[in-house]
This record gives structure tokens, sequence and C-alpha cells, in this order.
């Protein structure tokens, strides 16, 4: 092992408290890509482009940890690094050629910092499943954790891309802009895309109980939920005829 447990354990508190650092500020800034793009931060790159180098980096850096490193692999291990793979199957095949946002544009800027959370994301799941993480015994499968965890994963999975598929078909044909969204979950919040994807990530964090993984799910709510404000807010502006009963991600709550 090149970095101890030790180590290991101080770099991830560290990166733990910069999410919650971050989200703060991220609730008072709008990050400017989709529908909130600008030119304010910098050069820009095509959407969909965009969208594939932001998310390939941490399926290369969690698999190169995952399999160099020399900790006994069991098979709950390989579930979650076959969930995880999943998600990113989907998101790096799939989505951004489902999206209709072509002739749109994303800053460098944006990719930059997703590249840099992905990279660090990716290393300590990586280097904790694949160094450090002690071996899960096959009765882990039985374990409530792993079960509550393993369905919440695959709704809020069913929650994320279902959504997306909702805003896809907005733009059917050759509309192109912005439409109030119904049906699903849009019935109660303007981001279900965004509250199945931090569902999903709480879900794999608890089937797998450990800190790494814990830090992706609170990563993942530091990030979209002040994105999905952003968005609740935004509709609001710009459809007189929005549904006020509409929440921004939580339902009845927020
Ligand atoms: P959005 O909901 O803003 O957009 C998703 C897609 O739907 C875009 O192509 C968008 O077009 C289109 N769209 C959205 N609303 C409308 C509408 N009202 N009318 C027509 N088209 C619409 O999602 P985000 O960009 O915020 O996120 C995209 C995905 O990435 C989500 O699944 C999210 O969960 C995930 N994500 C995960 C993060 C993480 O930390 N795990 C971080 C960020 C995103 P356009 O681009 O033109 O606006």
């Amino acid at each position: 092992t090149m970095i101890s447990e030790q180590l290991f354990s101080t770099f991830l508190y560290i990166w733990i408290a910069l999410a919650i650092v971050i989200f703060p500020i991220l609730l008072k800034i709008i990050v400017p890509y989709g529908r909130h793009t600008s030119s304010s931060w910098g050069p820009k790159i095509n959407n969909r482009l965009g969208w594939i180098l932001m998310e390939v980096p941490v399926v290369i850096v969690f698999s190169w940890f995952f399999f160099t490193g020399d900790a006994p692999k069991s098979i709950p291990v390989y579930i979650f690094y076959g969930l995880f793979m999943l998600h990113y199957a989907n998101r790096i095949f799939v989505f951004p050629f489902k999206m209709r946002s072509q002739s749109k544009q994303m800053p460098w800027s944006i990719i930059i910092m997703a590249v840099f959370f992905n990279f660090f994301n990716g290393f300590f799941n990586g280097y904790w499943f694949g160094t450090l993480s002690p071996a899960y015994n096959l009765s882990w499968l039985y374990d409530p954790r792993f079960i509550i965890g393993l369905i919440l994963f695959f709704v809020g999975m069913y929650i994320n891309i279902s959504s997306d598929n909702i805003l896809f078909n907005l733009r059917n044909g050759d509309k192109k802009g912005y439409y109030i969204p119904y049906g699903g979950l849009f019935k109660y919040i303007s981001s279900p895309n965004l509250f199945g994807e931090i569902i999903e990530w709480t879900g794999w964090a608890l089937m797998s109980w450990c800190l790494p993984s814990f830090s992706f799910a609170i990563w993942t709510m530091a990030n979209l939920i002040p994105r999905a404000v952003d968005h609740h807010r935004w509709y609001y502006h710009r459809f007189t005829d929005y549904p006020k009963n509409r929440k921004a991600i939580f339902p009845k709550l927020l």
C-alpha cells in the first residue's frame, strides 16, 4: 500500500469537509451549464462532448485503483463496483446522446471542476475498495443495510433516468427551448432527476457502508440540492403558470 489507512482517512475527512464548505457557496451562486449557461465563466466547449469529458475520468480512476489494489475482492465489492459502473455507463454512453441540446455549449471551467471532483471521488472509492477495505462476508448480502441500499440504488436510478427521459421528450420533433415538465415525480418536485441521483448514491453508500461511499453521497447532495433550487427559481421566473405546489427537490419539504 502506498498510502497508509491513517493518511487516507485524514484526506477523506478533509474531502468531506470541503463538500460541507462548498454547499453554502453553491447555494449562493448559479453554476452556468444547461439552462443557466453563460459566457462569464470563460471559453466554452460543445455540451455533449463536455459531458463525456467530465464523466470519463471517474471510471478510469476508480477502475485503476480498484484493479491494481491488492485487497482480496469479495463478491459484495464487485457488486458495488458493478453498480457504480452501471450508472456511469448510462451517464457516458446514453445520457449525452439523448440530450437535445447539441448546439449548446458549456464552460471549460465547469469541466475542469467536474474532472477535479471525479478524480478524487474515483481515487477515494477505488483506493478504498481496491486496497484498504476489509473483505465483506457473503452474509453481508443478507444484511438489511445491503438490501435496503440496493433497493434505494435501483429506485433512485429509475427515478433519475425516467425523469431525464421526460425532460428529453419535451423537445420532441424539432422543438427547442424549455417547457413545463409533467408526469412522474414532476407532480411534486421540479428536479426529480436530481432527487433520483441523490437517492441512488445514498443507497450505494448504505449498501457498502463505508466512509468513502458516504463521501460521494454527501458530495452529490452538496452539488445537486443547490442546482435544484436554482432550477426551481428559474421555472418560477420563466413560467407564470408554473404549478404552485411543486417543491424544488424533496417532495413536500424543499
Ligand atoms: P437538467 O434537469 O438541467 O437537464 C437535463 C436535460 O434535460 C438537459 O438536456 C436539459 O437541456 C433538458 N431539460 C431540462 N429541463 C428542461 C425543460 N424544462 N424543457 C426542456 N428541456 C429540459 O439536469 P442537470 O444538467 O442539472 O443534470 C443532468 C444529469 O446529471 C442529471 O441526471 C443529474 O442527476 C446528473 N448530475 C449529477 C451530479 C453529481 O454530483 N452526481 C452533478 C451534476 C449533474 P439543456 O441542457 O438545454 O438545459
